[in-house]
């Protein structure tokens, strides 16, 4: 029987890559060959805790953004051959329920989730293939329709946004999300001042359209000084919180202009709480919303504006590696030497 590698994740810090026979579909599945995985700031995470309190519970195959080729069919599948190059989502929603019905498939109660990005092939259950699965168009390289993903979760932050007025924004953290808002904001002609702990990374910022970026310091003095790069020292209209830490939470209350909003993107560790400025929030009406993971409207968008090829995304990539390579390329990313790796078999 042909086998395969898998890598999974057993625990925190505990990956191992296993050799498991291919699978095959039943009816409604697809198999995919993967040809581009991406790593990201939420493998990152999973990896360190060891889990996931919604997107997976370990031992489980690891690896959530993902392009690839249909290897083999399922019965009962019409729209798709063998050969056809696809994104598949790493989330399907029922369709049903009332945040479904709502357009907000990513609140949906049933939404599964798929994981298994960093193997060789991955066996697309039937909600994905009815749900999940794109098709990727000819010209757009693997390694960046992988990015769809967390793309598509930008898109979908950004559609909780009130852009009509903003003229000038601060995007907190320059990790691959937080860049990704750099990128998509300052091709709609938005200003764009960009804050991180890493001066590497606001380089980054700058060639993905970052018109200033700011250098901070981690603690709570960084809402003043990003405040104070804005063109009226009173804030910008739009603040994204792209960091996940409490701290950044309660620093972007404080670098928003009066009338302004702010959009917390980054997920912190559960249990954890942020201060934050009654008197401000009251008097100078500042709107705050969580925005999470991405809709079937956010990623199709994404696919498209990663076809286009207008956003340099591919400054992302700074690493390409075998799934054996992947739990270094994860401390790179944690020591912040890079932001992404490709993962190609
Ligand atoms: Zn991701
Ligand atoms: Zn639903």
């Amino acid at each position: 029987m042909p086998t395969h590698r898998v890598l999974y994740l057993l625990g925190p810090e505990h990956v191992e890559l296993r050799r498991e026979p291919i699978p095959r579909p039943a009816a409604g599945e697809v198999l995919l060959r993967l040809d581009a995985a991406t790593t990201c700031g939420t493998d990152l995470k999973v990896f360190k805790r060891g889990g996931h309190p919604t997107m997976l519970s370990t031992p489980c195959p690891f690896g959530h953004e993902m392009t690839g080729t249909l290897a083999a069919i399922g019965a009962g599948t019409p729209n798709w051959r063998e050969g056809d190059a696809v994104v598949v989502a790493n989330s399907a929603s029922c369709g049903q329920c009332r945040f479904c019905r709502a357009g907000r498939e990513n609140l949906c109660v049933n939404l599964l989730y798929l994981n298994g990005a960093f193997a060789e092939y991955l066996l697309v259950p039937e909600d994905f293939v009815r749900h999940s699965t794109y098709r990727r168009p000819d010209g757009l390289k693997p390694a960046l329709a992988a990015m769809t993903e967390p793309l598509a979760c930008v898109f979908h932050g950004l559609s909780a946004c009130c852009l009509d007025d903003v003229t000038e924004c601060i995007i907190l953290g320059a990790g691959p999300i937080g860049l990704m808002f750099v990128a998509e904001l300052a091709h709609r002609g938005i200003r764009v001042i960009l804050g991180d702990l890493t001066p590497q990374r606001l380089e980054v910022g700058q060639l993905l359209g970052a018109s200033d970026t700011v250098l901070v310091s981690g603690d709570r003095t960084d809402g003043d000084t990003l405040r104070a790069a804005t063109e009226y020292d009173r804030g910008a209209q739009l603040v994204i919180e792209a960091t996940g830490f409490p701290t950044a939470w309660s620093n972007s209350m404080e670098a928003v202009a009066p009338g302004g909003e702010v959009i917390l993107f980054g997920g912190c560790t559960p249990g954890t709480t942020a201060e934050l400025d009654t008197h401000r929030l009251h008097y100078s009406e500042i709107t705050v919303k969580g925005v999470y993971h991405h809709r079937p409207a956010t990623v199709q968008a994404a696919l498209d504006r990663l076809t286009e090829g207008t956003l340099p995304l591919e400054h992302l990539l700074q690493e390409r590696c075998d799934l054996d390579g992947i739990e270094g390329a994860l401390g790179r990313m944690a020591s912040r030497e890079i932001l992404k790796a490709v993962v190609t078999t």
